[in-house]
Order: C-alpha cells, then sequence, then structure tokens
C-alpha cells in the first residue's frame, strides 16, 4: 500500500502512457484525452519538483495536443457521421522543412544541455527531445511517417534507461517500440483503406471545401490535357451499376484549375480523383445524371436500362484513384465504383483534334484557361442553315447577359459556336410521331413527357467537340416545339425557335451550370423528389432540416417562416414559401417568383443569383 501511494504518479502515469500509444495504434481521436491528463499531471509533477524547463515543455506538448485534436476533429460533422481527418504521407517538401527543424532544435537543446546542465547524456538527450517536438506535429497531421519518429524515440530511450540502470523503464520502452512497429503496419493498412466517405452528406463535403479550400497547384498534379472518362450507368429503381466504358485523351484543359480539390455542390453524384501514391485528393467534380432522373420514373420499377456518362477531368501525370459515387434523394451513396488509371495507359485513345468540325468564337473575354467556356452546339440545322444556327446563338447570349449575375459577370466567361449539320432538319417530336435523323438523335418526351427535350447519345456530344475549348454545353435544337431540359454539369439543350426560348435557355443553365433547382410545383404531386428529412443539395430548395447553410443570412429580421406570399415584391423579397421541387408541402422556395419557377419571370430571385455568383467564382477564382 505504501509502495502504491509513494509511487501512483508513476504508475498512473505509465498507465495513461500505455493507454496514449495503444489509442494512437487504432488511430482513435481519444488519444488527445488522454494525452491532455498526461500533460496536466506532467504539468504539476515538474512544478512541484521545480523542473521549470520540463513543466514549460508539457505546456507546448498541451498545446498540441490540443491542435491535434482539432486537427483530427474538424472533419467530424454536425450530424454525428464520423468522418475524421484521413492519414496521408508527408509530403516530400513538408518532410525537408521538418527535418530541417529537427537538426536545429537537435543542436539547440544540445547547446544548452551541455552549456548549463550536468547532463551525462546530452547527445541521446537532446535527440529524443528535439525529435517529440516536432513529431508530435506529425501526429497531429496524422501522416503516417510520425510513427519512424515514435520508433526512433522509443529506441534511444530504451537504451538510456538501460543505460543509466533502469530497466522497469527500458523495458516499458522496448514495449513501445513493439506496439509503435505494429502502430505503424496497422496505419498502412487503414490508409489503404479510406475511401469517399460511405454516408456521404452535404454538410461533409461542404466542410471538405473549408478544410482542402487551399490552392492546389495545378501543375503539380495534371499536365494540360483532358482525360475523358466514359462511363455506362445501368439498373433499375433500385440497383444501379456503374461501369468504365472507354478512356480518352485530347489535348488542352480547358475545366477549373481553382478549387480542384473541392466541391462547391453536392450534385446527384460526384467524382474522386486520389493520387495513388500519397492517397490525396487532387480533383473533385460533382455532376447529376438522366439515369438518376430515369430512376424515380415509373418505367424503372420494370426494366433495366443503361445510360451514356462522360466526364472531362485534367489529365494527371501520375496513377490516380477514380471513385464514381451516385447518391440518392437522401444524399446518401447508392452506387460506387472504383478505379484506377495509370496516365501511361497505352489504350488512353488520342482524339484527334485537327478534324472537320469548325467552330468560332461568338464572344471571347479571355485565354480559355482562365475562363467558363460555354459552346453552343448544333441540332438539326442543315447545312445551310449556319447564319440562322449563329443568330440563335447570339439571342441566347444576349438573353442570358440580360440577367444578373451574367450581366456583371460576363467578362468570366468565352462563348463559343460549333455547327454541324444534321441530314435532317428540326428533331424528333415522338408524341406527334415525327421522328429526325439528327447529328445527336435528340428527342422530345424523355420519360414520356412531352416538352422534355434531350440527348442520351453522350458520345457523340463529346466525339464533335474533342479538342475544341469546351466546359459547358449548351446544345440548340431546330424546333418550334416547346420544351427543353439541363442536367448539372452535363448540358442543356432548348428548342431554338419557338418563342419562350429566351426564358428557356435561361432556366435551363440554371440547371446545367449552378445545379439550381425548379422553384414550381405542382398540386397534384405525390412524388417526393425531396424527402423531409433531408436538406436537398440544390441552393434554391430547403426543407428547414439545415436552413442555415441556405439563404438565412439573406433574410430580414421579423420574416415569418414560413412566408406568406404577400403579392408584392415578387421577385426580390426573400422569405420561406411553401412549394418547390415539383412538391406543393414540405419545400420551401426563396422568392414568390424567380427565373427557375415561372418564364414570365424577368429575373433571378436574390438566392439564386447568390448561388450563380458563387459557382461563377468557384469556377474562376
Ligand atoms: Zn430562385
Amino acid at each position: 500500500m505504501e509502495f502504491l501511494i509513494n509511487h501512483w504518479l508513476d504508475i498512473t502515469t505509465t498507465l495513461l502512457g500505455l493507454a496514449y500509444i495503444l489509442l494512437e495504434y487504432k488511430a482513435s481521436i481519444w488519444m488527445w484525452a488522454v494525452g491532455a491528463v498526461m500533460q496536466i499531471l506532467g504539468i504539476v509533477l515538474y512544478y512541484q519538483k521545480g523542473v521549470y524547463a520540463d513543466c514549460g515543455m508539457e505546456f507546448y506538448y498541451l498545446a498540441m495536443t490540443a491542435y491535434g485534436y482539432w486537427r483530427w476533429k474538424t472533419l467530424s460533422n454536425k450530424e454525428g457521421v464520423k468522418e475524421e481527418l484521413p492519414i496521408t504521407h508527408i509530403p516530400m517538401p513538408l518532410a525537408l522543412l521538418w527535418t530541417a527543424i529537427f537538426l536545429v532544435l537537435w543542436f539547440a537543446i544540445w547547446w544548452l544541455l551541455t552549456s548549463f546542465t550536468d547532463s551525462t547524456v546530452p547527445i541521446a538527450d537532446s535527440f529524443t527531445t528535439a525529435l517529440s517536438l516536432v513529431g508530435i506535429w506529425a501526429l497531429a497531421h496524422k501522416y503516417l511517417e510520425q510513427w519512424f519518429v515514435w520508433i526512433a524515440v522509443d529506441v534511444v530511450t530504451c537504451v538510456l534507461y538501460f543505460h543509466k540502470d533502469i530497466p522497469f523503464k527500458a523495458s516499458l520502452y522496448g514495449l513501445y517500440v513493439v506496439i509503435a512497429v505494429f502502430g505503424y503496419l496497422r496505419w498502412q493498412r487503414m490508409m489503404k483503406q479510406t475511401s469517399i466517405p460511405k454516408s456521404a452528406v452535404l454538410s461533409i463535403l461542404l466542410c471538405l471545401c473549408c478544410t482542402y479550400a487551399q490552392a492546389q497547384d495545378f501543375d503539380k498534379w495534371f499536365q494540360d490535357k483532358t482525360l475523358r472518362l466514359d462511363y455506362t450507368f445501368s439498373g433499375d429503381n433500385r440497383n444501379q451499376y456503374i461501369s468504365l466504358d472507354e478512356m480518352k485523351q485530347s489535348n488542352g484543359w480547358f475545366g477549373r484549375r481553382t478549387n480542384l480539390d473541392s466541391l462547391l455542390l453536392l450534385g446527384g453524384g460526384q467524382l474522386c480523383m486520389k493520387d495513388s501514391e500519397t492517397g490525396q485528393v487532387i480533383y473533385r467534380h460533382s455532376f447529376s445524371t438522366l439515369f438518376q432522373e430515369w430512376q424515380t420514373t415509373e418505367e424503372a420499377t420494370r426494366v433495366q436500362k443503361s445510360f451514356e456518362n462522360v466526364f472531362l477531368v485534367p489529365f494527371p501525370k501520375r496513377p490516380v484513384e477514380i471513385t464514381i459515387t451516385l447518391t440518392d434523394t437522401h444524399n446518401k451513396v447508392k452506387g460506387e465504383m472504383m478505379h484506377r488509371v495509370d496516365p501511361q495507359d497505352i489504350l488512353i485513345r488520342p482524339l484527334s483534334s485537327d478534324k472537320s468540325t469548325k467552330w468560332e468564337y461568338l464572344e471571347k473575354s479571355g485565354d480559355s484557361r482562365e475562363k467558363i467556356d460555354v459552346v453552343f452546339v448544333a441540332e438539326g440545322y442543315l447545312k445551310r442553315e449556319k447564319k440562322v444556327f449563329m443568330r440563335d446563338c447570339r439571342e441566347c447570349i444576349e438573353a442570358l447577359k440580360a440577367h444578373e449575375p451574367f450581366k456583371s459577370m460576363s467578362d468570366r466567361f468565352n462563348f463559343v459556336a460549333v455547327m454541324l449539320p444534321s441530314q435532317e432538319q428540326g428533331v424528333s417530336i415522338p408524341h406527334k410521331n415525327i421522328w429526325k435523323e439528327t447529328l445527336l438523335s435528340s428527342s422530345f418526351d424523355t420519360f414520356y413527357s412531352n416538352r422534355y427535350l434531350t440527348t442520351l447519345r453522350l458520345k457523340k456530344l463529346h466525339d464533335v467537340l474533342a479538342g475544341i475549348p469546351y466546359e459547358h454545353i449548351i446544345i440548340l435544337a431546330n424546333t418550334d416545339n416547346y420544351g427543353g431540359g439541363g442536367i448539372y454539369n452535363s448540358y442543356l439543350m432548348s428548342a431554338a425557335h419557338n418563342n419562350q426560348n429566351k426564358p428557356v435557355v435561361v432556366h435551363e443553365f440554371g440547371h446545367s451550370f449552378a445545379g439550381l433547382a425548379d422553384e414550381y410545383y405542382y398540386d397534384d404531386q405525390y412524388e417526393t423528389m425531396y424527402p423531409a428529412d433531408t436538406e436537398p443539395w440544390e441552393p434554391n430548395l430547403t426543407t428547414l432540416v439545415d436552413f442555415k447553410s441556405k439563404w438565412a443570412d439573406m433574410m430580414d429580421e421579423g420574416v415569418q417562416v414560413p412566408t406568406t406570399p404577400s403579392g408584392n415584391n415578387v421577385y426580390t423579397e426573400v422569405g420561406v414559401y411553401e412549394g418547390g421541387g415539383y412538391q406543393s408541402k414540405g419545400v420551401y422556395r426563396p422568392s414568390q417568383e424567380c427565373r427557375m419557377k415561372v418564364n414570365q419571370a424577368p429575373v433571378f430571385c436574390p438566392v439564386c443569383e447568390r448561388a450563380i455568383r458563387r459557382m461563377i467564382d468557384y469556377q474562376t477564382k
């Protein structure tokens, strides 16, 4: 008993030390809590003994513990879904800097020990102290290599204690060495298993955006080339299969060079590119697909179908892992597929850029590598109708620029026209039994909806655009039949000769460019596109689950939620109006009327306008 009383501090610190390294082995965030207790005990102990230098050191470790906890914890989201900081390799430049700091510290501490103390082992002592000082920083960043530090520290300390004839402590450090070696192996395995979060929810990704917002060096990871990934998405209302079709390459990368590893919107699906060696995310992209829309239709309950999908990504310099994820209306992962891409792969087909496709700038505000490149593609125009097509393109640009924020931010855009003739004039209108041979085989009656005009031939679409600077696609259909369609980060299509074309093209661009949702609704719509327990990812709708992440900051004080439509200032008064996203109940829109609700609206509502502005900034700043 007396032994216990005399040595309680020794015993406690030993047990805590063991708990600490075991939790570290498991990469558990609780290790920081145990660390804090150890350091506070250390502060008390050293202070009582009057060892002020050591006492000061403990303060440093305590601060690093708080920092480490914060770093590891940062990615946990508030819904309680654990998405802690992933284990990664320490980047090379940082490793060099880190080593330099260590050497300086080692020398400084050795000098202090030899000059001011009677230390018998100044070299070893200063070595372990300096290494521990920088090691805890590497641990706070969850770098795999931090284990080497502890292995070195523990080996030296073990030898030191044997040398000083303290066998109990020496064996303890021997044990630490063993745990540290296993810890290294375990972390290495964990690192390989880390992939895109299984339960991705909007807030995690938004959080990632903030954490990883630091500018990535495009040239460090990518060549000035485009990697085109062709996939087939197939299945029915319950199942989805993602298969790689073919990989292609073309010269020049015209997509965004900013915010490479972050997402502004979750979309209906995500693409994540990781450097194979370090596991670092180097590019992210989000999108929506016709396939997922089709999955919500009645047809999907009785037949399996497949859809083409094409994604353009910057061409990596080193082997990468690409993960394609499809999420459902609860923002939960429904389907996922990962594959490796080796940039040296001889089967990545080069797309020649000197083919016959004629294209020209309609408006050029700057280098296509810095601007957002929008391409107009002709569908159902005859060879002799080039002038008509060019005039139609200009009308659409005028329509876009009549709306804020496009008006004041038009210098961020380039517009390109691609006039490729179709065999026949017009497009297919199945409900009128009209079928046409056109460039993209597009048609109305998509999913049996008369006015839904789309093309399913995405590979053909991108084939004709290869080598042209383009990021966003506007397909103009040579028809006066009313309709259109727009899919986020895929394309939009509009009936160029319908008298509603101007508002429609702007509305659909809201979908395809900025990921805006439809703000209109039907009184008899029972299908729930937006479940009540999930905040939609689209910036202009809310279910009030996480309204703060939407336009709460744009509401005037005292505005009631939900807001009763006043009939005044219908385009500008920001509130929370019930009805939107095809549902009359449970979904709320930001204003009474908006370009995303009715064709008569001359403007986007303030919330949509801000969302577009953010998207423009995200792609160019
Ligand atoms: Zn709106």
